[in-house]
């Protein structure tokens, strides 16, 4: 009796003791291997240093991360200095481990960062895929052609090393954007995209804030949706929902430029469906700054086309599949032809009026 009680307070103070000494991570195995409350920890801790390197105090970051502010530095000790007054400064460079996303040929990877100087270089790259998603301009993306980032594990990683738009099509056919940019299911049966390149980027710019696999808690998966730094991260639905909003909007089908008409559609779709969807518009259609009537018109083609590809997928196309189940349902349960002698026998594609009809 008396043994097990030792026992029992044994293991007690062991855990306390491990919650109190945390091990930061060194290797992105190191950082998975971590409970995911301890992942989520680390990655916290190293925003918040971010943070703190950009001029805000230890307790706006340790708020905007929900952090306890005490932990931050016994987590990051190298990273930060406390000076004379009590405030708390980053360094100009820190080793914590980052686990952040890079994009590469391949398509997206997770990769462990050593260090501050190398996190933010490709920070300034994913600036550059930023500013060649919102303008087209990729003499930015140009200067990292060649370039590479150094992993935890002195690795070379190559940043995806030529503008998008002219790459291999192999960007297009990564299973990043098959897995991820489409996961939600919606637009399956999805018009061919004009500009496959610059979807990627977009949406390898979407998962990067919040990383891959990331979903809501109501499931929602798709970046796009997401509310922008939210963290843990939640979907515009469920954060309008929890604020008391309206979860529709009104989506603009040809463009505020080129027409008043709009299409109310529920806040994910409108995001992460119709307007991904007129980024693929030529830009001075969307735009319209001329008030061109011919762009006017091509918008409101484009427009009908993408509303009604999404009305297709979202009223009709589950139609046809809760058909094609309940038949082979009732077949296995009635016989093949579940339909004969039964009122529905009229709707039969070969059906005869019923009073004519002659026996077989
Ligand atoms: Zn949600």
């Amino acid at each position: 009796m008396k043994r097990k009680e030792i026992r029992k307070n044994k293991r007690r103070s062991s855990r306390r003791s491990t919650k109190r000494q945390f091990v930061p991570p060194r290797t992105l195995e190191e950082f998975f291997a971590m409970p995911d409350r301890d992942q989520e920890f680390w990655s916290n801790v190293g925003q918040a240093v971010t943070e703190v390197r950009a001029g805000a105090s230890l307790r706006q970051a340790s708020h905007k991360f929900d952090l306890d502010q005490r932990r931050i530095p016994q987590a990051a000790r190298s990273a930060l200095r406390k000076l004379r007054n009590g405030r708390w400064v980053a360094r100009p460079n820190d080793r914590l481990l980052r686990v952040l996303v890079i994009p590469t040929r391949n398509g997206l990877r997770e990769i462990g960062v050593p260090d501050f100087r190398q996190a933010s270089l490709l920070g300034k790259y994913w600036t550059a895929v930023e500013q060649y998603r919102d303008t087209g301009d990729a003499s930015a993306l140009r200067e990292f052609r060649g370039k590479h980032i150094i992993d935890a594990k002195r690795e070379e990683i190559p940043v995806a090393d030529r503008s998008p738009c002219i790459g291999p099509s192999g960007f297009s056919g990564s299973s990043f954007l098959r897995v991820t940019l489409r996961e939600g299911g919606v637009m399956r049966k999805k018009l061919p995209q004009r500009d496959p390149e610059s979807a990627w980027v977009r949406s390898a710019t979407a998962a990067r804030r919040f990383g891959v696999g990331a979903q809501c808690a109501c499931g929602e998966t798709r970046p796009e949706a997401f509310v922008p730094n939210s963290n843990p991260v939640i979907c515009a639905a469920c954060d309008r929902a929890r604020r008391g909003k309206t979860t529709v909007d009104n989506h603009h089908d040809a463009g505020r430029a080129n027409s008043p008409i709009t299409t109310p559609i529920p806040v994910n779709d409108h995001r992460a469906v119709l307007n991904t969807a007129q980024y693929d518009w030529p830009k001075a259609t969307l735009e319209n700054s001329t008030g061109s009537p011919l762009l006017a018109r091509a918008a409101c083609v484009r427009g009908f086309v993408d509303t009604n590809a999404y009305l297709v997928d979202k009223l009709l196309l589950p139609h046809a599949e809760f058909c094609e189940l309940l038949d082979s349902m009732l077949a296995e349960k009635l016989g093949p032809e579940w339909w004969l002698n039964t009122d529905l026998e009229q709707f039969a594609p070969n059906a005869r009026p019923t009073s004519r009809r002659e026996p077989k």
